[in-house]
């Protein structure tokens, strides 16, 4: 046993390489993007696991998928709503007989930090019906992600590990052992539960369905799910969940007497401690972070009239974080006094893009392109230039999600709108907007697509786009956009003019257009300069 200081998400980085793992696969996001930048170092250092980036959340599943497939441990990591993009072969794997065990490790954003969404992935493992594990701290995301592989290989299903934000970013001591070594490379022994045919997938799901009995048996013994009763005390009892128990058990010194408690942080639900507690108690109040998805379960399995207390029935906050203190309301504490906060009358700032950022040279040159019309419809999409919506700039007008500008701006060209510019970043291009663009390809649809190419992933700390810069033309040109409307530019404060001509121009030719701005982020501008003084 040694000691290290780990964010939650390199407790699972660690945890995943003890447990042997041969390869990782992720897309960076917010806040899982530290997972994937430990295992990258480890594997630069040690020469192992392969540790990559991909283009999306969906190939990267896929890849993990392949590495199971040839009997070895696979990881991938992703935000929450690269789930979303992930969705098929996720879905998909639960019903595969998973040979080499496969954790798919999505970190939730409760409070929206950094994402344009709350979603609960427990949901997710739940659609699926796999297991999902939640931990509460650093200690338990190094041993659940351990035991996660473990679970993988016992009932052949995929495992999802659930981290939240506070989680995925805050350091602790973590214990940590030896690693174990990678599994032999051995094909999957029935290569036909893995062709998803009709014939064979029902039969899949049919073993899938026969497992539940045993997950929600292991589930039920699991040391992670604790429940403690006070045969003395029967007014209320507490469930919590992953986070929440945290901040439950910093306002249990105030509770007297204390309430029976479970805590559930290995999925599915365990029903018959549930169903203990329920019995003992006159009242259920239920913490956890993230959507009600335990209190909407146990709704469905107590008999009515215990009382429960939850997001549903408003006493706990159902928008954003929980905190120490805003359950203590619902647990009949008072409401703490804030002291020591001193409130200045300072002027709102909203976030910038960084002083001498190419977007905003592009930015510039968009708005006067777009100058000319009286009205104009410019979707956008994630990445450090949805700060293109603020002003000053007020260039772009949506950010639903990856990949979606180009998409949306086809369909409102479809619709009769005239002028539409879809504006996109290099990676979110290559994430999901090269299919949607395949679409306006074939139907030469009359937008102008205007690709932010900065060289790197800026967002999430620099990471290195799928493809070099200099071959996202060839792409472009490669799924058949007319090359005279092709062009690449360099974005500066000295070509405003002459860009913003160009953008023109293009938004005035009857169909499918592409500008291609390059200039690196400044940040990783910079980061490269400090490299090569170095080198
Ligand atoms: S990190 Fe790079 S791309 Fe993002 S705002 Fe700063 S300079 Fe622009």
């Amino acid at each position: 046993m040694s000691e290290m200081v780990l964010l939650g998400d390199e407790a699972v980085a660690m945890g995943a390489i003890h447990a042997g793992i041969t390869a990782a696969y992720a897309y960076p996001g917010t806040p899982s993007t530290e997972i994937m930048e430990f295992l990258i170092r480890y594997s630069q250092k040690n020469k192992k696991p392969v540790a990559q980036w991909c283009a999306n959340e969906k190939t990267a599943y896929e890849g993990a998928l392949g590495v199971s497939f040839a009997g070895r441990r696979a990881m991938v990591s992703m935000k929450h709503v690269g789930l979303n993009v992930a969705a098929d072969p996720f879905m998909n794997s639960a019903i595969v007989n998973i040979h080499g065990g496969l954790v798919v490790v999505v970190a939730d954003d409760p409070g929206m930090h950094s994402s344009q969404n709350e979603q609960d992935s427990r949901y997710f493992a739940d659609f699926a019906r796999i297991i999902c594990l939640e931990p509460t701290n650093q200690q338990e995301a190094y041993e659940m992600t351990k035991e996660a592989f473990e679970l993988s290989e016992r009932f052949h299903i995929p495992v999802m590990i659930r981290l939240v934000t506070r989680l995925a970013h805050s350091r602790a001591v973590v214990q940590v052992d030896g690693q174990r070594e990678e599994n032999p490379l051995q094909k999957v022994p029935n290569p036909n539960s893995w062709i998803l045919l009709p014939s064979n997938a029902k039969k899949q799901w049919h073993e899938l369905l026969e497992i539940q009995k045993e997950l929600e048996k292991h589930s039920e013994a699991s040391s992670y799910n604790t429940l403690e009763l006070n045969p003395d005390f029967k007014d209320f009892g507490v469930i919590t969940t992953g986070l929440a128990r945290n901040y439950y058990l910093e306002n249990l010194p105030e509770l007297d007497p204390k309430p029976s408690h479970l805590h559930i942080s290995h999925y599915p639900i365990p029903v018959e401690k549930v169903r203990a507690l329920a019995n003992h108690v006159k009242k259920l109040i239920i913490l956890e972070e993230g959507y009600p998805f335990v209190e909407r379960f146990i709704r469905g399995i107590l008999p009515l009239p215990l009382e429960i207390q939850g997001k549903i029935t408003g006493e706990v906050p159902a928008e954003g974080e929980l905190t120490p203190d805003n359950i203590r309301p619902v647990l009949g504490l008072k409401v703490r006094e804030r002291r020591g906060v001193v409130h200045f009358n300072l002027p709102n700032r909203p976030p910038q893009l960084c002083p001498g950022c190419p977007h905003a040279d592009t930015f510039m040159s968009l708005k006067k392109a777009m100058a000319e019309f009286q009205k104009t419809m410019v979707t956008s999409d994630i990445g450090c230039y949805t700060l293109g919506a603020l002003p000053p700039y007020n260039a772009i007008e949506s950010t639903v999600n990856m990949g979606a500008s180009v998409g949306m701006a086809k369909g409102a060209a479809d619709a009769g709108f005239y002028p539409v510019v879809a504006v996109i970043g290099d990676s979110t291009f290559l994430h999901s907007g090269v299919t949607p663009l395949m679409d306006a390809v074939a139907h030469n649809t009359n937008m102008t697509l205007i690709i932010l190419d900065n060289e790197t992933v800026g967002m999430t700390g620099g990471q290195p786009t799928i493809l070099p810069y200099s071959r996202l033309k060839d792409v472009v040109l490669g799924i058949g956009v007319d090359p005279a409307h092709v062009h690449v530019v360099t974005t500066h404060r000295k070509f405003i003019d002459q860009n913003a001509q160009l953008i023109l121009d293009e938004v005035k030719y009857n169909g499918l257009s592409v500008v291609i701005a390059v200039r690196e982020c400044v940040e990783t501008a910079k980061r490269h300069k400090k490299e090569q003084k170095k080198a």
